[in-house]
């Protein structure tokens, strides 16, 4: 059978790939929509699906502004082990290709201009370049690659008669911005498992990996979580003459980031893995006008990527790492303010500020108590325009949760400054394999098969990682404790079912080990982009296919 499968493979993946990366298809723009309308007709030509008109189809995705849809094709063989094939078909822009845009998504023309520029990329690249041995150009490698060794597979899987198991392939939008397509694919595995009894086995994506050494290939059996803490700080304002009659948002938030960034105590680590520590990624005062005054308000979010937490395990550790920071600005004011009062002859007392951090959701409490349905009424209109402006990439996410907090503050009376923390969307669970008890010894076994096969067939080294760091929609191939986790959602994430909708259960009842078998690539969202010709025509589908047949049990 492998040799009806992959039989002149790079021709049937080469005749795919460069159409599939010609349709330019930038993140969380309508350009999304026709790569779908190039898979419906990828998929439409196949005789399989000529014949089964309902094994394939747009699965669109619920209250999307931009009418995105995933796109899904079947392949119904014997019996209910599924493979599921994942893809993500959007790719990052092309802000940096500078003079060289209108070649971007045709990479026989980009290699052709990049030549005469070789000098001025890294050496790395231009060695790349001159050897012939890569493909250069957006999302060649990030990753429409992976996704058309997938295509081809599906397409030649259709031909095998009494064709054992099922394969589904799912092509999404969005995985470069929110992940919409993937949440939504969610509920359409739901769906499909229980409309043709599927029984779903493994989650394969092919994104490419990034190599520590050149000779040695990379295997991923999860993937990093991501979750992202807002913090929002309101002082007390006064006269910038008149310091220590105000306090200074500003100088609280920036404790709580020197506390936070890089800080090792929130990140993971397992058998020489270790997630890459937090940072922050946006931070603004509030305030709209240059004045004397110090701002009333300030800002920002971080993120966090894990191997092994929770949402509310987070949230209990920046509530305490807050209060940590807020104590410490109190005492250096108050040192500050005894040398002040000391030089000008003045007494010295202490100054009455006393720390305190609230939940969004407290905080959202403590207006209601105030004001009852008052409150409620103008916070929803709030939300809503909110929610609007967001959709319409007027604001961003974390612009929209600030502004939310702001709206809350006019119905709150006590107006001692204070911290409000809480989580702004997406969030990406951390999955991996080592938290499935009870694979069955092929799925327990898979990577270390998927090497053997590599040394064999190519000679090639590949070692597994528990963890795919570079973020992906694997995240949502598994959950434990759905309950327990939207529960803290709903307590601290603010958008959370208004804007930003996550089937946890679903996730949950369909969980299924996973594992990424992508190809080597290179800078990926730079201007050298590129991806290895040898695993993307020869290689990585065998390995893939590989992958598969051991699943189903070829
Ligand atoms: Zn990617």
């Amino acid at each position: 059978m492998e040799d009806i499968v992959l039989e002149d493979i790079s021709q049937e993946i080469e005749d795919i790939f460069y159409p599939y990366v010609k349709i330019r298809s930038d993140t969380f723009t309508k350009h999304e929509n026709d790569v779908s309308k190039f898979l419906m007709n990828f998929f439409g030509d196949i005789d399989y699906f000529k014949e089964n008109p309902h094994h394939y189809g747009l699965f669109p995705i619920e209250d999307d502004a931009l009418k995105r849809s995933v796109s899904w094709a079947l392949i119904k063989g014997e019996g209910e082990d599924t493979v599921v094939l994942i893809h993500h078909n959007d790719t990052v822009g092309i802000e940096d290709f500078k003079g060289f845009k209108s070649y971007a998504y045709e990479p026989k023309k980009l290699e052709k201009e990049l030549i005469n520029y070789r000098e001025n990329l890294s050496r790395k690249a231009e060695e790349d370049l001159l050897s012939g041995n890569y493909i250069f150009g957006r999302g060649t490698a990030d990753m429409k690659a992976g996704g058309s060794i997938q295509l081809a597979l599906l397409k030649r899987y259709s031909t095998v008669e009494n064709f054992k198991g099922n394969v589904l392939v799912l092509s999404v939008p969005d995985e470069e911005n929110l992940s919409a397509g993937m949440r939504s694919a969610v509920l359409l595995l739901d769906k499909l498992r229980k409309d043709y009894n599927l029984d779903y086995k493994l989650m394969i994506n092919s994104e490419p990996h990034q190599r520590v050494q050149k000779d040695v290939g990379i295997l991923s059996e999860g993937s990093v979580g991501k979750i992202m803490p807002f913090v929002y700080v309101r002082g007390l304002l006064s006269h910038a003459g008149k310091v220590f009659e105000g306090l200074n948002p500003v100088n609280i938030l920036s404790e709580i980031v020197r506390k936070t960034e890089l800080n090792v105590e929130l990140l993971d680590f397992i058998d020489g893995e270790a997630s890459p520590p937090p940072t922050w990624l946006y931070l603004r005062d509030r305030k709209e006008h240059y004045d004397v005054s110090m701002p009333l308000s300030v800002g920002g979010c971080f993120s966090i990527l894990t191997f092994n937490k929770e949402p509310n395990e987070i949230m209990k550790k920046v509530k305490e790492i807050s209060l940590d920071a807020f104590n410490n600005v109190i005492e250096g004011m108050n040192e500050s303010f005894r040398f002040y009062q000391d030089k000008r002859n003045k007494k010295y007392k202490f100054l009455p500020w006393k720390s305190k951090v609230v939940t969004f959701n407290e905080l959202h409490e403590e207006a209601y108590e105030n004001y009852g349905v008052d409150f409620l009424k103008e916070y929803k209109k709030v939300l809503n325009k909110i929610i609007n402006q967001i959709k319409t990439n007027e604001i961003s996410m974390i612009e929209g949760n600030l502004d939310l907090v702001d709206t809350i503050f006019e119905y709150i009376k006590d107006l001692s400054p204070r911290v409000v923390i809480g989580l702004v969307p997406p969030y990406y669970p951390n999955v991996s394999n080592i938290y499935f008890d009870g694979l069955d010894d092929e799925l327990k076994n898979i990577s270390r098969d998927i090497m053997r096969c590599a040394k064999k067939e190519f000679n090639q080294e590949y070692v597994r990682e528990y963890f795919y760091t570079g973020i992906s929609d694997l995240s949502y191939s598994s959950i434990k404790n759905s309950k327990v986790i939207e529960k803290s959602l709903l307590n601290s994430m603010a958008l959370f079912n208004e804007l930003y909708t996550l089937p946890l259960e679903e996730v949950e009842n369909n969980s299924m080990p996973c594992i990424n078998v992508g190809p080597w690539g290179k800078d990926f969202h730079k201007l050298t982009e590129r991806v290895l010709k040898e695993d993307l025509f020869v290689r990585t589908p065998k390995l893939l296919n590989y992958t598969i047949s051991r699943v189903l049990g070829w």
